[in-house]
């Protein structure tokens, strides 16, 4: 079988290797659909201080059992979640389970962007696997971890849900944000991004305004003229530049909420009147990754019809031609969404 990975010198490659096989406790799953995420191009920009694996966002048919699964059959459709937390340690038990030191180590095999891969024991264990409804397509199913993510950063900001939200990136999780904001409550939402593609999407999509951040002084005008001059409630900052964070901290309104959602580029550092951010009691919240209950709970709004994501992914392009889904991923004015399908789909 065919998968992707980071090639050597830089850049990716489609290798050839045997078909993983499912241990004790083991699944292996056959790639239907899996997402191309902005770490992926960061990993593959050498940007991202992780472990090399590609492919975080994927969906698939169960292939083979292991010795001593049960709850899942042959051909069964199912999302799957490449990390899982311990659930019993001091950070898991306090609430923070996207931190526990065990989480980001467990991972499939060979990654998303595979033919097939293996789930690990512990992830099957701990609830990794999710079935799908019959009514989720593959292509939602790949949004499935991106928006869990997005859920699991609006229940770490805690206290009220937030009424006011400006997002700062309308990539795929910059809308997707939007989306679950709106889900639970909020009742006006700007965003500001450069691609007008994305603006595009963003307003068809039930974003209240957009505006071009390149426009002086634009957001913190609509910013401004919503809120009677007070500011939002949660600004999120959905890109990786982090001079979008200092914007973030000037637009939140006294004791409100600054998310850091995307990934800060390693080394980036924040130049910020920090009295400034004491005396307006800003709040700045960093959320990385999601858990089993918050995917579990998007899969559910879905379902129930209150969530619609379907229509972010632009493009769905065969793993054998992974290299053009990337380009493709990285280029905001042509695409939204990519989504690299496999021998399942
Ligand atoms: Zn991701
Ligand atoms: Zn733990």
């Amino acid at each position: 079988m065919k998968f992707a990975h980071l090639a050597e010198g830089g850049g990716i490659a489609l290798t050839e290797r045997a078909e993983p096989t499912a241990g004790p406790g083991e699944v292996v799953v056959r790639l239907a659909a899996c997402g191309v995420c902005g770490t992926d191009l960061e990993k593959l920009r050498g940007r991202y201080r992780t472990a090399g694996i590609l492919g975080h966002e994927p969906v698939g048919r169960v292939d083979a059992l292991g010795a001593g699964v049960t709850g899942l059959a042959r051909g069964d459709r199912v999302f799957v979640h490449h990390h899982v937390a311990c659930g019993a340690c001091e950070i898991c038990r306090r609430g923070d389970p996207t931190f526990c030191p065990t989480y980001s180590k467990t991972n499939l095999d060979p990654g998303g962007f595979s033919e097939a891969f293996r789930v690990p024991e512990e992830n099957v264990r701990r609830g990794a696997i999710l079935p799908l409804d019959a009514t989720v397509s593959w292509d939602v199913g790949a949004l499935l971890e991106p928006a869990g993510c997005v859920l699991t950063a609006l229940h770490r900001l805690g206290g009220t849900p937030p009424a006011s939200v400006w997002v700062l990136g309308l990539g795929p999780v910059g809308l997707l944000y939007a989306r679950l904001a709106r889900e639970l409550g909020a009742t006006w939402i700007g965003g500001s991004e450069i691609a007008p593609l994305r603006r595009a999407v963003a307003e068809r999509g039930g974003i209240d305004v957009t505006v071009d951040p390149r426009e002086d002084g634009a957001v913190e005008r609509a910013v401004a003229r919503a809120t009677d001059g007070r500011g939002v409630d949660l600004a999120v900052v959905a890109t990786g530049h982090p001079a979008v964070v200092r914007a973030a901290t000037r637009i939140v309104r006294r004791g409100g909420t600054v998310n850091l959602f995307g990934l800060p580029e390693a080394g980036s550092r924040l130049d910020a009147d920090l009295q400034d951010l004491y005396l307006r009691g800003v709040r700045i919240i960093p959320s990385y990754a999601t858990t089993e209950p918050d995917i579990a709970e998007v899969h559910r709004r879905v379902v129930a019809g209150t969530l619609s994501i379907a229509d972010l992914v632009t493009h769905r392009v065969p793993l054998a031609r992974v290299d053009e889904a990337f380009r493709l991923a990285g280029r905001p004015d042509e695409a939204v969404k990519v989504v690299v399908t496999g021998p399942a789909n």
